[in-house]
């Protein structure tokens, strides 16, 4: 599989990942999400997407144990630090945590996971000197909506964030009116999570509204696959969608060979239109 690439703060990222949320977190499942990480690595997935919230570090060990096998240098594993562990007192610990649990020198990329108390000049302070010290190789933040990231943007190398990791899918397009195209004008990428709508659950009639069925059709697809595809359309975005079954991950994966068209796009649309206005970004 060809997957395209972006390039931000001195790093290169496919365009499309798996997350891990909810994944590591029951012992009877181990066997079949090991198996459905594994599939997406034969098949070219290379970027994994966890933190050191998902399971309470379970998703970490899980994603750790899934890599063993493979060459890490050919892998992009980005992970997140709490807010509250996000200054100077927690971070290194916190980093070094994560690299235990997932068995590996080091982070491509290091989130901040959401926006807490501590000051964004402090984390991104520590930020740098974990890159110095080669435990990450960049660092980004996630759930940080416009005027976070101005104000990220004018702190001391506020400007090495790699990237910002929001929730997008068709359902919810407020990124669109201003955030998206904020960071597309600094080549910024977008890691875009649940894109899938966590299965649909987000927005009722998603999956089963006309506009998504009828561009199934057209593709031979699955109205999941058609999730994929509208947040692939947009330019520099990365999507991180999750499955804990090996059968899930080859249907996504076989979706990167869909690229929607604008007139798709203007169907889609009319059933889950572009925002006109600000609205405030959605989280989970
Ligand atoms: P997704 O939108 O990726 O949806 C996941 C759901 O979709 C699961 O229930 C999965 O079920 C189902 N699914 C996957 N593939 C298929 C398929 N082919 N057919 C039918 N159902 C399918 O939700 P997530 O919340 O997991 O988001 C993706 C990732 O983004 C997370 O795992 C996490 O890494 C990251 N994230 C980051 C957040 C942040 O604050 N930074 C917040 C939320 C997520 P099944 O397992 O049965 O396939």
């Amino acid at each position: 599989m060809k997957m395209e690439t972006l390039k931000t703060a001195g790093i290169e990222l496919p365009r499309f990942g798996l997350g891990t949320w909810y994944l590591g977190e029951n012992a009877r499942k181990e066997i079949d999400e090991l198996e459905a990480l594994r599939t997406g690595i034969e098949m070219g997935v290379t970027l994994f997407d966890t933190a050191e919230m998902y399971g309470n570090g379970g998703a970490e060990r899980l994603l750790g144990k899934a890599i063993k096998p493979y060459d890490r240098s050919k892998l992009q594993i980005v992970s997140k630090v709490y807010p509250h562990n996000a200054g100077r007192n927690q971070i290194f610990k916190s980093c070094e945590n994560s690299l235990r649990r997932l068995n590996t020198e080091y982070l491509d990329v290091y989130l901040l996971h959401w926006r807490g108390s501590v000051p964004f000049s402090e984390t991104v302070e520590c930020m740098e000197e974990l890159k110095a010290q080669g435990k990450i190789r960049a660092w980004g933040v996630s759930n940080l909506d416009t005027d976070d990231m101005e104000e990220l943007e004018s702190v001391k190398n506020g400007k090495n964030c790699a990237l910002n990791q929001v929730l997008y899918h068709l359902g919810s397009r407020g990124i669109e009116y201003d955030l998206l195209p904020w960071t597309q004008r600094r080549k910024m990428p977008v890691m875009t999570y649940c894109p899938l709508a966590q299965g649909g659950r987000l927005r009722r009639g998603l999956l089963s509204s006309s506009s998504v069925k009828k561009t199934a059709e057209k593709y031979g697809a699955s109205p999941i696959q058609i999730l994929l595809a509208f947040v692939l359309y947009q330019e520099n975005t990365i999507a991180i969608p999750r499955s804990g079954s090996a059968c899930h991950v080859k249907e996504l994966v076989d979706s990167l060979r869909i690229s929607l068209t604008q007139e798709d796009m203007v169907l889609l649309s009319k059933d889950f239109p572009a925002p006109t206005r600000k609205t405030y970004l959605d989280i989970v």
